[in-house]
């Protein structure tokens, strides 16, 4: 017997990824236009991260068949990935796939939030006149303090993320800013 998730669980799993395959090596659409016009293709699956039944890959004894069933064992692949993670659990742990599920939603959040990672890239390039080889000092508008940026070693989103007295930049846009 099969603890399988519900169809409103499956699709709540791949919204919440933006139907995309929630392995970072991977990242691909899983849904798409069929030839018939009234139809979507689809090559998700909504996996399991411990498994639906006995024996199966990372399968959590002390789970109850409802939390089997839960939205939160679940992860949104594509149908190679979910392939792939169930033949080797030991690279594919529990603890990975939840890594995975954590990032690709926060991913989904973000380009939700300001569209792609390359436009909030782009916004920030021109806004603090950076260069994208060389290291370089940074000087932050809010407290006067120089920064190092070194482009080698982190995207400018990275270096936005991470650096929190950039975050009190106020000439960007609202909604630009998290
Ligand atoms: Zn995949």
């Amino acid at each position: 017997m099969r603890d399988e998730f519900t169809a409103a669980t499956k699709k709540t799993l791949a919204k919440r990824v933006g139907y995309r395959c929630s392995s970072p090596d991977c990242r691909r659409l899983t849904s798409g236009p069929h030839s018939e016009s009234k139809k979507a293709l689809n090559i998700g699956v909504a996996a399991h991260i411990t498994a639906a039944a006995y024996g199966g890959p990372r399968f959590n004894e002390t789970l109850t068949p409802e939390a089997r069933r839960e939205l939160d064992n679940g992860i949104w692949l594509c149908q190679n990935c979910a392939k792939l993670v169930d033949n080797d659990v030991m690279r594919y742990s529990e603890s990975v796939l939840r890594d995975w599920k954590t990032l690709a939603e926060g991913k989904a959040l973000k380009e939700v939030e300001y569209g792609s990672e390359d436009r909030l890239q782009s916004l920030l390039i021109t806004q603090f006149n950076l260069s994208t080889s060389d290291k370089q000092l940074v000087v932050d508008p809010v407290t006067g303090n120089t920064l190092v940026f070194d482009p080698t070693e982190m995207t400018v989103t990275e270096y936005y993320k991470q650096t929190s007295t950039m975050l009190k930049v106020t000439t960007l846009p609202s909604q630009w800013k998290y």
